[in-house]
């Protein structure tokens, strides 16, 4: 089959169908993203997924999703801007990314006057001493 926006050839496996279009990763992600940055269905797939194979936090992702959510984990805040330097991404990659590590509940988006901070999900408990 034919991604519909691409016209890449997709295996059957690799497809996603959206609002009746069969897409490949790509073009999924980014018509996700054009919709809207976040999904409750794709919430609850995401997260019945890593439940349903036993996944942790952290785990069954991608090693540069990791080093994103590892990046915002320690820093506690960090901007989209940062994420695109320091793992010299473009906009798009960037974006596509934490569009995942955002559908499994790992990261937000945090508003702190004029700036948007990807923080934690989860925010941790208070630790002393920090
Ligand atoms: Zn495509």
């Amino acid at each position: 089959m034919k991604c519909t926006r691409c016209n890449r050839d997709v295996k059957e496996g690799d497809s996603y169908t959206h609002f009746g279009e069969i897409l490949c990763e790509d073009c999924y992600l980014d018509m996700r993203l054009e919709v809207k940055a976040c999904d409750p269905w794709a919430v609850h797939s995401a997260t019945r997924l890593r439940e349903s194979s036993g996944l942790a936090e952290a785990e069954g992702l991608t090693e540069l999703q990791k080093t994103i959510y590892e990046l915002v984990k320690n820093k506690g805040k960090v901007t989209r801007q940062e994420v695109m330097e320091i793992h010299s991404l473009s906009e798009s990659e960037m974006l596509a990314q934490l569009a995942i590590l955002r559908h499994c509940e790992l990261i937000k988006g945090h508003k702190e006057g004029h700036n948007v901070y990807l923080v934690p999900f989860h925010q941790e408990g208070t630790e002393e001493g920090n």
